[in-house]
């Protein structure tokens, strides 16, 4: 394990070198699954793999298995859009399939094949003729439209589709956990801290911010839903986190999944996170002994980098909301990626104060620091606004 952790980071170099690159680790690979439905979508597919072909990612044979492939593009239908259950958390999927016509709805349309799908990013090609529109949908309900006219040149047609995909194709997932049930007996009912959490997360549900994205229920079976909400984390309970520091290197955090309204126990819906083990590129947990533990939630690796970087961060709040005035992150990397994590440090740090800061997260949501929770509250306090910007 790295000894630099044991100390707080006075250096921003020191912060982020702590955390290996990807690349490094590994080369970016990319596979398909399915069969295309049309002349039109397998046009589309060998223009997207060309693209990336030329931007370094490596193709596997579909054959091989996808267990450490990093991005699968799943080759569905509308009518019928089947997932690709992926072997590896790992794994990120874009499914990519043709609608015949503009529905009434896109949102509508579209957004429950992204969960049909299970799928990270859902891409629909739309064919008029004199034009081609493609939609992107994410999980957070980001929307976007990449069109090409008849006439125009393809080979900028597909290098903008792959700055679509790029974020997926390149950013790397720290979801991993290891629990050590060595959290001492006097924690198993939580502290002070805790209480705040707890306290905090009603407020949050108190003030609507906990919405689930979509009524999930409504469209996946019971295994479909459970796979779901282990990939995503999402539940369809309550989007969003929240932490607060314990002491010098470790913070409480919410557990992934959980109504963030009713947060109890702690080891369920409660965890100490007290390290980021580098080699095995995941969260270290300490958990009481007899507690079967709930995974922290996904974004346990940017809460802890800021921790690290700014001692005098007492608490950190994740939502799906607004704020005017925001800088953001120019690129939207799904959530729990590294990439993700130093997007969003790296904006926190050039704001005048590190320790009371609201950065926006493109196409997602804010992330808000404080000295505290109760201080968070108190100063977002009829600033938020319900609708994140989408484009
Ligand atoms: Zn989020």
């Amino acid at each position: 394990m790295s000894t630099t952790y044991t100390q707080p980071a006075t250096d921003i170099a020191v912060a982020t070198d702590a955390y290996p690159p990807r690349t490094a680790a590994r080369e970016l690979t990319f596979t398909t699954h399915g069969e295309t439905t049309s002349p039109r979508h397998a046009w589309f597919r060998d223009g997207v793999l060309a693209e990336m072909h030329r931007r370094g990612h490596v193709y596997r044979d579909p054959a091989a298995g996808s267990s450490d492939v990093g991005l699968v593009l799943n080759l569905t239908s509308l009518d019928a859009p089947r997932p690709f259950r992926r072997n590896s958390q790992g794994t990120f999927v874009a499914s990519i399939l043709e609608s015949h016509g503009e529905p009434d709805d896109i949102f509508r349309t579209f957004y429950p094949v992204l969960l049909y799908a299970m799928s990270n990013l859902g891409i629909y090609i739309i064919d008029f003729g004199i034009r081609l529109d493609v939609h992107f949908m994410t999980m957070e309900q980001g929307h976007y439209v990449v069109t090409l006219y008849v006439g125009e040149s393809e080979e900028e047609f597909f290098a903008d589709i792959y700055d679509r995909l790029a974020p997926l194709a390149t950013s790397q997932l720290v979801i991993n956990n290891r629990y050590v049930a060595d959290l001492p007996e006097t924690l198993w009912a939580g502290d002070a801290t805790t209480e705040q959490l707890i306290w905090a997360g009603r407020k949050l549900g108190e003030m609507n911010l906990l919405p689930a994205p979509w009524p999930i229920h409504e469209f996946l079976n019971e295994r479909d839903l459970r796979h779901v909400m282990r990939l995503f984390g999402i539940g369809g309970l309550s989007y969003g986190n929240l932490s607060a520091r314990r002491d010098d290197s470790t913070f409480w955090m919410s557990a992934s999944g959980v109504d963030k309204s009713k947060l109890k126990e702690v080891g369920r819906d409660i965890l100490l996170v007290t390290d980021y083990d580098a080699d095995a590129n995941a969260m270290v947990l300490s958990v009481p002994a007899e507690v079967q533990p709930r995974r922290v939630s996904v974004d346990a690796i940017e809460h802890h980098m800021i921790y690290r970087e700014h001692p005098g961060v007492g608490a950190i709040l994740h939502i799906h909301a607004w704020m005017d005035g925001v800088e953001s992150t120019h690129i939207n990397y799904p959530c729990g990626t590294r990439e993700l994590a130093i997007a969003v440090a790296d904006l926190i740090r050039d704001t005048p104060d590190p320790t009371r800061a609201v950065v926006g997260l493109k196409n997602h949501g804010l992330t808000i620091t404080g000295r505290s929770l109760p201080e968070i509250f108190d100063r977002i306090d009829g600033r938020i606004i319900p609708t994140v910007p989408m484009s």
